[in-house]
Formats: structure tokens, sequence, C-alpha cells
């Protein structure tokens, strides 16, 4: 199956294989579609339109709220063992389903299905990994002056809302749900307006797999809407946010009004920091896929090469080139390494911010033109953007400090080690980044120096669901993947006994 071949009938087909009636919110084990206003979806490989859905509303975020409530209530009380047992059900299920769930996200977002099937076999990872925990999850015994017995239970925060972009759907909404679905909470996942259909497949496998009815819910529709009911509903425990910065800010706002704690995951400006000792051959490779793929729709993706000054030229002639050699085109072709642009506002956003660089003059190092392959046939409708590579984005050029998320990467140069170290902090994100060089004590000093989250030595864009992500600065707070992640999704309870029946069990002044 491809593009080429049948163009938007593989989405129809795909989305009417599994939603014979239609895609709604999935809450209480069924789907329910919605009432709200129309939503179209388009091909970003051909433009053509392949489905329009109605927004829950309001009323239809309150059913799902209602649904997680009760689904909140039997999964607390569902011993953690069993919880172990039913999430490694689903992992189990997931994987089964993974090719099925990577296609449909392909058809319906335009990703390349060699991303989504490595993004498939994650999400049964963290299924997986968090299986693992739920019955680990211990208090402790506290020693306190007198005769008391003390000691701490993890307490689920309840109904966790988890609000997810477009960018990579179902691996954000199994990255934000295994988690809290291992801590003993009901989660709802809000998709995106743009991409809801793989969080809708992914809710009803993992029902099917055996999560009880109203545990794993999905609202769908615009973040005006169903998000802002959900991010305000004072029945909800916790909210999870990944998206843009700005919408974070406002989220953020709205859920503190309503005495909402957030975990928030933003967006980046990550800096590649080579230097003239590194292995270029390994570090062209490392900052061409850093920044281009998943075509730059990537949070963390490197959009910042700092090259030190010996190496300029030859570093840019070595990205320039393998940048040039990526195949472009049909998302269901395995051997595409570049698709398209997921949503029709972010394929303006990104036009106008190349614009925007070459105006603050930076140069243009790769070419602007599609191959024929693409103009030339059904694709030609697409939203697609060439790998670009901008040299000269200085300080004083406004893309030194805008996300793009795309496949955009500006190039500079930088003199001495603090000199990178410096470009590399100038932005207010604090996501990712990385540091090509051979010298030991140089690597690791850089590593600690640069403001981020997560940062590589030699390496771009590993990640795994065991050791802790998220950002600084306006990249976000908190955490959401390693073990520490359970705390994000529990509250102690501090429980205390006399252990002497003579005492006083109301030591109400001795504190
Ligand atoms: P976005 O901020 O536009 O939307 C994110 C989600 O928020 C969507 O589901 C949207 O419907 C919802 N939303 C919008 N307004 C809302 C409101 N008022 N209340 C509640 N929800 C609302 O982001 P996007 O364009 O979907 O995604 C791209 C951004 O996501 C980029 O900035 C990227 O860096 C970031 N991102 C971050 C991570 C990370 O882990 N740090 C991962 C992926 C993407």
């Amino acid at each position: 199956m491809l593009f080429t071949e049948s163009s938007a009938a593989n989405a129809r087909a795909a989305v009417h294989q599994y939603f014979a009636d239609g895609i709604g919110s999935f809450l209480d084990g069924k789907v329910v579609p919605g009432a709200g206003n129309p939503i179209e979806l388009t091909v970003s490989a051909t433009g053509e339109s392949f489905l329009t859905y109605n927004d829950s509303g309001l009323e239809g975020a309150q059913a799902v709220v209602e649904s997680s409530q009760r689904g909140a209530e039997i999964w607390a009380k569902t011993d953690p063992f069993e919880r172990a047992n039913i999430l490694r059900h689903v992992s189990a299920a997931i994987e089964d389903h993974a090719e099925e769930l990577a296609q449909i996200e392909s058809v319906t977002t335009g990703k390349t299905i060699t991303d989504t099937r490595g993004e498939m076999a994650k999400v049964a990872e963290m299924f997986a990994y968090y299986s693992g925990w739920a019955d680990k999850l211990f208090g402790l015994t506290i020693p306190v002056p007198g005769d008391w017995h003390t000691y701490t239970e993890r307490v689920p925060c309840g109904v966790v809302v988890s609000i997810t972009p477009w960018n990579a759907p179902a691996f954000t909404a199994g990255w934000n749900s295994a988690a809290p679905l291992a801590a003993g909470n009901a989660v709802i996942v809000k998709p995106s307006e743009f991409t809801p259909v793989s969080t809708i497949r992914l809710a009803q496998i993992a029902h099917s797999a055996g999560l009880p009815a109203g545990v794993f819910n999905v609202a769908i529709g615009e973040g005006s809407t169903v998000g802002t009911a959900l991010t305000t509903d004072r029945r909800v425990g916790k909210v999870s946010f990944i998206g843009s910065l700005p919408t974070g800010r406002k989220v953020s706002v709205a859920a503190a009004a309503a005495g909402i704690p957030i975990v928030l995951e933003l967006g980046g400006k990550s800096a590649n920091i080579v230097f003239a000792d590194a292995d270029l051959d390994r570090a062209s490779d490392g900052a061409v896929a850093a920044i281009f793929t998943q075509a730059g729709q990537s949070c963390v993706a490197g959009s910042r090469l700092l090259i030190q000054r010996e190496v300029k030229n030859e570093f840019l002639e070595l990205v320039a080139e393998k940048a040039s050699r990526l195949r472009i085109g049909d998302p269901l072709d395995s051997e595409t390494e570049i698709g398209p642009i997921i949503t029709p506002p972010q394929y303006d956003i990104i036009r106008n911010l190349i614009q925007t660089g070459l105006e603050d003059g930076a140069n243009r190092l790769t070419s602007d033109s599609l191959p024929a392959s693409i103009t030339d046939s059904v694709l030609g409708g697409g939203r697609w953007v060439q790998p670009t590579l901008l040299a000269g984005v200085t300080p004083q050029n406004r893309l030194e400090t805008t996300e793009v998320f795309g496949p955009v990467l500006g190039a500079d140069v930088f003199d001495s080690e603090q000199d990178a170290i410096n470009r590399a902090n100038a932005t207010a994100f604090g996501l990712a980044g990385a540091v090509w060089t051979e010298n030991v004590s140089r690597a690791h000093h850089v590593a600690r120096s640069v403001r981020a989250g997560t940062f590589w030595i030699n390496a771009y864009k590993k990640i795994h669901v065991a050791a802790p992500f998220g950002g600084f600065g306006d990249s976000g707070h908190g955490r959401s993947s390693g073990p520490g992640v359970l705390d994000e999704y529990t509250q102690i309870k501090s429980i205390w006994a006399p252990t002497q029946a003579t005492g006083s069990p109301f030591p109400s002044l001795n504190y």
C-alpha cells in the first residue's frame, strides 16, 4: 500500500476498518461520536481531505471525566499485582497490533512507516517497563521521637489528563499514560485535533487487553473546547501537557486557577556542538539525523549546529551533501526517510521561518526544489519541505532562538569551548543538546555546562523510558520517564499510630 498508488483512499480505508461509524471520544470501553463543530483532516502527503469528525465539546469532555472518575475508583482499588499483570497484557497487545498501529499512524499523519514502526515498539516497551513498577510502589517507615509507628503510602492522584501534540500521537499517548496507569490513576488522553486516530485505537486495544472501562479514556477535539474543559475541571487530579510553549503557559495558568498541578514538556532549540577533533563523518551523520529525521517535527531536534571554526567548511559540505541524499517521499514506502509536514498551519510556519532566516542574513546551502517524484505525482499537492541547511545563523538571526519544528538546520561557528557553551545556553529553552569531540574531559565539561534536560556525547536522539526526560526553563518542568515519574503521579500520605497503649493518643502540643 502506497500513497503514490492509492492516495487518500488508504487513509479512509484504514480509519473505516476500525471505526465503521466514524471516530469519537473513547469512554466506558466505547467510541462515542462528538456533537460539536466538525473538524476536517487532510492527508499531509497529498493535501486531500480524508475524514471529518465532530469535536466532543464541553458536554462530551465532561462525560469522559465522569467515566474516568468511575475508572479511577476501580483501578485504585485493583490489587497492584493485578494492575501489573494487566499492564503486561496491554504491552503484549500493543506488540501484537504494532504493525496495524504503525500503518494507522502513518496513513493518518504522514509520518514515515519506518518511524511509526519504531515508535509502536517503544509504546509497547513503555507499558512493559511501568508494569514492572505497579507492584513496587513502596512507602517508608519513618523514625520519629516517641512511641509511634509512622509510615507513608503512595496514593494515586485520581484522574490524570494527558494533553498530547500531533508530531508523535501514539508515542506521546503511551509516554504519558503508562506511568500514571501503573501508579493506579485513570488517564484521559486529549490528542491533537489534527491526529486523533491512533490514540483512539490504542485505547481500544488497551481496553480489549484487560484495562477496565473508564481507566484509559480519550477525549477528542480542539484545545480551546475539550482541552480547556479538561484542564480546568476540578475533578482532575493532575495534568500532563506535551506541546508548544505558548499553549503550555496558557494551560498552566488555567490549571493553576483550578488548583490542578501540571507537568510540562515543551519545545526546544537544541544545540549540536562539533569540535574540530571530532570524528567528522560520524558527527555529520549525527547532525543530519538530529534535525532531519521526522522531518524535524521533533521536540529534541538538533536545530542549531555550532561548528568549531577550523572545520566549518569541511563540516558544512558533509552535512549539505548527506542532507541532499535523504530520500523524501511517500510515507508508506519503507525506503522513505523524510515525510511531509503533518499539519497545514505548521507547513506555513516552517516556510515563513525559512524566509525569516534568509532575511536575517543566513545562506541556504541545500536545494529548495522538490524532486520530480513528488512534484509530478499525486504527492504534488502535499505539504513538503526539503531538508534545509542554513549557514550563518548568527545570534542576531531570529532563527537562533525560535523553534521551527521542521527540517531546518541553522549553523554557525564558534572559536573556544566557552564560546560554544555560551552559544548553546543563549536560549530560554533547555530540552536537549549534544557535543561531538574525541576529548573525554571536554565532552564531560560541555555536557555538565549546557543547560538541558538531556545531553548526548558523540550521539543524538537516544531516549529510553527508563531514563528521565524533560526540560529546563522554557522547555518545561517535571519529568516524564524513568522511575521518578511515579512521584509525579502519586501523593504521599503519612500514617501515624501510637505503639504504647498507655500513652496519650492526642499529644496535641507535642509536635
Ligand atoms: P500545541 O501547543 O499547539 O498543542 C498541544 C496540545 O494542546 C494539542 O492537543 C492541543 O489541542 C492542545 N491545546 C491547545 N490549546 C489548549 C488549551 N487552551 N487548553 C488545553 N489544551 C490545549 O502543540 P503542537 O503544535 O501540537 O505540538 C508541537 C509542539 O510540541 C512543539 O513546540 C514541540 O516542541 C512540542 N513537543 C514537545 C515534546 C516534549 O517532550 N518536550 C514532545 C513533542 C512535542
